[in-house]
């Protein structure tokens, strides 16, 4: 319904102003949301231009203030806002640094939700739930204030968090979104497609970073789109990454060592291998299955005759390959 979107849309832009104006203009906003953000070494024109917030710790300031200028309760709770039960209804958001999620057209959707302090017990980031205007697997985390910029540069960068893409704007590149902590999804993919053919992933230094990483390549793969990957040292994410850096040394950094999916594949499987044959076949399958998702043949067959020179293997045999996986798939 073109109404409820709109009224979620309206009330959605309103709570972003709520946050931000409780993060830069109240006491306990300042001392604590602006302080963590701050600690954090985010600079103030990045807090502004991400509209970043804060949600005061009280049980129910926003929903209160909301209906105090007449927004409805229905809408609060479409979008998350409020979790309301039986007799009693309470902000989602309490005591929390606030990342608003911006739509393509650069409409406040959805939040997420930072803890201040790490502790084991609550979970880090809380966002809002799916709803009529937010479906977080169509939805990518910073690509309304990047689109521009992939345009221009032809390729996106893809990271995991909020506050990766935050510190890459800060170190001055601009072309890139955050999955956000969910799987990556095609439909994630085809919104990049709109802007580039592309990708660069950059995910965290840490197994489930080189995991998501693997499955990562298929799904862009199978697009049609071309990937590279950039391995960060273990332990670093993309944000205490570029926090170290300059724009030109990052900039340069990434150039040296994004690797082109096949190559990246090869080294490390080879590293797992060694000179275990059997592994050694093992890994040959594994990278002719991701080749055999591509969907143009011609580049299909430019991957293979690089991954005969990289794996010492027959050409005629790995195409043959290839085309058994493909007809199983059609
Ligand atoms: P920070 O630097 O603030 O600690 P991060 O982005 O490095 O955050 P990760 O643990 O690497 O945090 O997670 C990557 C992303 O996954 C987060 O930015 C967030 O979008 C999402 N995420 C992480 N933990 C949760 C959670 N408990 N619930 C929902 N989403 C989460
Ligand atoms: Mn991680
Ligand atoms: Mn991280
Ligand atoms: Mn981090």
């Amino acid at each position: 319904q073109k109404n409820e979107r709109e009224s979620m849309m309206v009330l959605s832009e309103y709570a972003g102003h709520f946050f931000s104006k409780n993060l830069n203009e109240t006491d306990e906003g300042k001392s604590v949301g602006l302080g963590y953000f701050r600690s954090r070494g985010f600079r103030d024109d990045i807090i502004e231009k991400f509209q970043l917030g804060y949600s005061p710790e009280q049980r129910d300031a926003l929903t209160q203030e909301a209906l105090r200028q007449g927004y409805k309760l229905e809408y609060l709770e479409k979008t998350g806002l409020t979790v309301v039960r039986d007799n009693y209804q309470a902000d989602r958001f309490r005591g929390r640094v606030m990342f608003p999620i911006h739509s393509l057209a650069g409409k406040v959707i959805a939040f997420g939700g930072r803890i201040l302090k790490n502790d084991k017990k609550t979970a880090k980031y809380l966002n809002s739930p799916e709803s009529e205007i937010y479906h977080k697997s169509r939805v990518l985390y910073g690509i309304y204030h990047a689109k521009q910029e992939i345009t221009r540069q032809d390729r996106c960068y893809l990271v995991e968090g909020y506050t990766d893409v935050l510190a890459f704007h800060q170190s001055g590149i601009s072309n890139v979104v955050a999955s956000s902590g969910t799987a990556l999804t095609s439909d994630q993919i085809r919104l990049i497609a709109r802007f580039t053919k592309n990708i660069t992933i950059i995910y965290d230094g840490d197994p489930a970073g080189l995991k998501a990483s693997l499955r990562g390549i298929d799904l862009v793969l199978a697009e049609g789109m071309n990937v590279k990957i950039l391995l960060l040292p273990d332990g670093e994410d993309p944000d205490s990454f570029a926090k170290e850096r300059n724009d030109e040394q990052l900039t340069q950094y990434i150039e040296q060592h994004q690797q082109d999916f096949i190559k990246f594949k090869t080294s490390l499987l080879l590293e797992e291998a060694q000179n275990d044959p059997i592994k050694k076949a093992q890994l040959i399958q594994d990278i002719v299955r991701s080749i055999s998702i591509i969907p143009d043949s011609i580049t299909r067959s430019v991957y293979v005759k690089e991954c005969s020179t990289l794996l010492k293997v027959d050409e005629r045999v790995l195409m043959q390959e290839t085309g058994k996986l493909q007809r199983k798939k059609q």
